[in-house]
C-alpha cells in the first residue's frame, strides 16, 4: 500500500455534502488543504456532469470526477466533453417506458418529472434539479413506498434486459455501466497512472458506493439517512455522521499522519 500519490475519492450526497441541506461549507477548507498537499479530491457521485462542475465551481476546483455512477467520466481538463461508458440516456428512457407500459409499475423517472416533481422529491433548488435533469448515461427511478414485489420484479426484468440497478440514498438508478470503481479505474487510465502507484481513500455512505469502497486502500463508510452502515467485507473507518464537518475530520484523521510523515521524509537534516 502507499505509491506515490494519493486520492480522495468522494461520493458526494450524503457523504461529503449534509443529505438534507447538500450544505458543503465545513468541507472547503480541508478540500484546499488536500490540493495544497498535492490530494487528489475527485468526486464520485451519482449526480450528472453539470451538477458536479456546478459543484465544483462553488468550491473553486477544477478537478477530474466520475458521474452518474461511473457511467460518465470527466478528465477534469477545461473543454474537454464529458466521456460516456455506458449507452445513452434516451436508450435507458425507452426501456423503461417499454416496461411500464406492459406492466403497469408506479415507478417515475428523472427524464419524465417536470423541475418542480425533482424538487419536491429531493429538497433540491429549481436551478440545481435543471442541472440534475441533465442525464447522459443514467435515470434516477422513484418509487412510491410499499412497492416491494413490484419493484423486484422490475429489477429482474429491467437485469434480463442487460440493465443494471443501483440503490442510492433516494432513488434507484438505471444504466448500462454503473460502477463508481470502474469509472475510477478508467479515469486513472486516461490519466497515466498506475494503480499501484496511488493510495485510494474511498468515502461513501450507499450502495452504489461499494465498489468503490471495495477497491480503495482506506475506505470510509458514512452512516445513511437510517443511520445504518453499509457492511463491508473489509476494514474500514465508520463516520459518526454524514455531511461535511464530519467528512472534514474523518478524511483529516486519516490523511494528516501519512502527509505529516511524508513532509517530514522531504524535509532536510
Ligand atoms: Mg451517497
Amino acid at each position: 500500500m502507499g505509491g506515490s500519490c494519493i486520492i480522495v475519492a468522494t461520493d458526494l450526497d450524503g457523504t461529503l455534502l449534509d443529505a438534507e441541506s447538500y450544505a458543503y461549507d465545513p468541507a472547503i477548507s480541508a478540500l484546499r488543504e488536500l490540493a495544497g498537499a498535492g490530494v487528489r479530491t475527485v468526486f464520485c457521485s451519482s449526480k450528472t456532469a453539470a451538477e458536479i462542475e456546478a459543484l465544483q465551481a462553488a468550491l473553486g476546483m477544477q478537478e477530474g470526477f466520475v458521474a452518474e455512477n461511473g457511467a460518465v467520466l470527466s478528465d477534469g481538463v477545461a473543454g474537454h466533453p464529458p466521456i460516456l461508458r455506458g449507452r445513452p440516456v434516451d436508450a435507458v428512457d425507452a426501456a423503461l417506458a417499454a416496461l411500464r407500459d406492459a406492466h403497469d409499475f408506479p415507478c417515475q423517472w428523472f427524464g419524465e418529472m417536470t423541475v418542480a416533481r425533482i424538487c419536491e422529491l429531493t429538497g433540491l433548488t429549481p436551478e440545481d434539479a435543471a442541472l440534475a435533469r441533465k442525464r447522459l448515461c443514467t435515470e434516477p427511478v422513484w418509487w412510491p413506498p410499499d412497492c416491494g414485489q413490484q419493484r423486484a420484479r422490475w429489477r429482474e426484468l429491467l437485469a434480463a434486459d442487460g440493465w443494471q440497478t443501483l440503490r442510492g440514498g433516494r432513488f434507484e438508478t438505471v444504466g448500462s455501466a454503473m460502477d463508481k470503481a470502474e469509472g475510477l479505474a478508467a479515469l486513472l487510465e486516461i490519466w497515466g497512472i498506475e494503480r499501484s502507484q496511488c493510495r485510494i481513500v474511498a468515502a461513501g455512505d450507499s450502495e452504489n458506493d461499494r465498489t468503490l469502497l471495495q477497491a480503495a486502500d482506506d475506505a470510509i463508510v458514512f452512516p445513511a439517512r437510517d443511520g445504518r452502515y453499509l457492511k463491508l467485507k473489509r476494514p474500514h473507518r465508520r463516520a459518526p455522521a454524514a455531511g461535511p464537518s464530519c467528512w472534514a475530520r474523518e478524511i483529516g484523521e486519516l490523511l494528516m499522519p501519512i502527509l505529516e510523515s511524508r513532509a517530514s521524509m522531504r524535509r532536510p537534516e
